[in-house]
């Protein structure tokens, strides 16, 4: 980036909640359903019907709140937001305008160098998301209804963000705690988590903010990174060159690689908000608050803190296994088996999330249990196998889900520390491998490795490594004198 200019950036995050049903009818919100079947004359708009306020959608936005340490606002209004759109049937939105359920919370980021940073909440409010237009169907458009009224909570950050390293963070972050709270599940290829940027940059040291651009459709992290950096890029070329940046919105175009203007960006006078008159204001009950707080599970930063204490582990592991709670779950029954956390983490961090990728699959429906990979490494610990055949264990752990106990025994894996078993082995090595032996006699110590390698074969893999090289070093020591 230029170095004469900074980026400013805040971030609109719309989630898409989890609850069965609609958020002001009884309509399912199950995704894939046959288009329009989903639907009733609530959510449709048919006049005279009257909106029900779904209590989970309160819970859910209380629960995003505290987990931001947000104001809760123990009243909070609905409002209408008008535009017309053809898949938007009503002609309005029901929203949160001046009133949202919360306001002024925070997100801790931690960047790559280790600094950390609040980042502002501004709202997070509670609304009904619109329908869906289809494009690809030839020459017309089709329009699917069936999402009209599912739930969403929009969460506005303040525009405290300075590049798209801390944009990103922002994302992840509001993605974890969503996730934790099991409110959204946090898809943004699927879209039940999106993400609208606004972007300005001003020259370094200036203090008013310059003219924002808004850039929607980013439908992963990577674009969302890609988008911000080009539109960045893009406004201070411009300004470079004499013009002016105008205030519009951008629509990213993930396979050109560049973001095309939509609209110039209307004000929220267009839109005509007003409270809408078929809903009661939202009182909440304190008592209700209370219980409610008492379910917030433990939050990413809390975990990562205390498996930091707790199992004396590296910030960094610390860091990849609460990046999920199920992960970290997983870990943690893993560490009620053994009680060498570290190799529990080393081995959920590579070996484990090595197959989820691999086969893209969630922990959850991952073939080796917690208890089973706990006990294969109370093995390595015991020395009953080496590190090396561990890895072969799993594999077959995998395989046929049976324990690490049963496999070893079974096919007879048990690491061998006999000094006599090994030393045999490698005096068979050494009166089969004469030229070999006089070389590293003769100071080509490189060979050495060969006679390990050597051993290691004769006995599959069996050989305790540590025991092989002492015993080379041994007998090398004897015949030089
Ligand atoms: P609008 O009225 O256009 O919707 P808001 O003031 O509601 O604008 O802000 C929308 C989002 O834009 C917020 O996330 C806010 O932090 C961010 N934002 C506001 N002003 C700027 C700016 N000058 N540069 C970058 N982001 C901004
Ligand atoms: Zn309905
Ligand atoms: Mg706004």
């Amino acid at each position: 980036m230029n170095k004469k200019y900074e980026a400013v950036i805040g971030l609109e995050v719309h989630a898409q909640l989890l609850t069965d049903t609609k958020i002001f009818c009884g309509c399912s919100t199950k995704f894939g359903n046959e288009p329009n079947t989903n639907v009733c004359p609530i959510c449709l708009g048919h006049p005279g019907v009257l909106p029900v306020l779904n209590k989970k959608v309160v819970e859910f936005a209380l629960l995003m709140g505290v987990a931001t340490t947000s104001k809760i606002n123990t009243t909070s209004i609905f409002a209408r937001k008008n535009y017309f759109y053809p898949d938007l049937p009503k002609g309005y939105q029901i929203s949160q305008y001046e009133k949202p359920i919360c306001e002024f919370g925070t997100v801790e980021i931690e960047k790559k160098d280790g600094t950390k940073k609040n980042i502002g909440i501004t709202r997070i409010h509670m609304e009904e998301d619109a329908g869906k237009s289809i494009h690809d169907r030839g020459e017309t458009t089709s329009i699917d209804v069936n999402r009209c009224g599912v739930p969403l909570l929009e969460i506005v950050s303040e525009p405290d963000m300075r590049s798209a390293e801390e944009a990103y963070l922002y994302l992840a972050k509001i993605k974890q705690l969503v996730q934790y709270l099991e409110i959204c599940d946090g898809n943004m290829e699927e879209g039940s988590l999106r993400c609208d940027a606004n972007i300005s940059v001003r020259p370094i040291g200036q203090k008013e903010f310059g003219t924002k651009a808004e850039i929607k459709n980013m439908n992963s992290f990577k674009n969302v990174e890609r988008a911000i950096n080009y539109e960045i890029k893009r406004q201070i070329e411009l300004i470079e060159d004499g013009g002016k940046v105008i205030q519009q919105t951008l629509l990213w175009d993930a396979d050109a690689n560049e973001a095309h203007p939509m609209r110039s960006k209307e004000e929220a006078h267009d839109y005509r908000y007003f409270p809408d008159p078929d809903l009661v204001p939202v009182e909440i009950n304190v008592e209700w608050f209370d219980e409610l707080k008492a379910k917030v599970p433990e939050l990413p930063d809390a975990k990562r803190e205390r498996f930091i204490s707790a199992f004396h582990l590296p910030v960094y592991d610390a860091e990849v296994l609460t990046q999920s709670k199920e992960l970290a779950n997983y870990f943690e029954q893993v560490a009620n088996v053994t009680n060498d956390y570290k190799a529990a983490s080393n081995w959920v961090m590579v070996e484990v999330l090595k197959v989820l990728n691999e086969q893209k699959i969630n922990i959850e429906t991952f073939a080796v249990t917690p208890q089973n990979l706990g006990g294969l490494i109370n093995l390595i610990q015991q020395g009953t196998i080496s590190g090396k055949i561990a890895k072969d264990v799993f594999a077959e752990m995998l395989e046929t889900k049976q324990t690490a106990e049963a496999i070893v025994k079974e096919k007879n894996l048990v690491q061998i520390s006999d000094t006599s078993e090994i030393e045999k082995v490698i005096q068979l090595i050494f009166d089969a491998n004469e030229n070999q032996v006089k070389e590293f006699l003769d100071g080509k110590e490189k060979v050495f490795g060969f006679f390990v390698g050597q051993t290691m074969k004769a006995t599959k893999g069996k050989a305790n490594p540590q025991v092989v090289n002492e015993l080379l070093k041994k007998k090398f020591e004897s015949l030089k004198q």
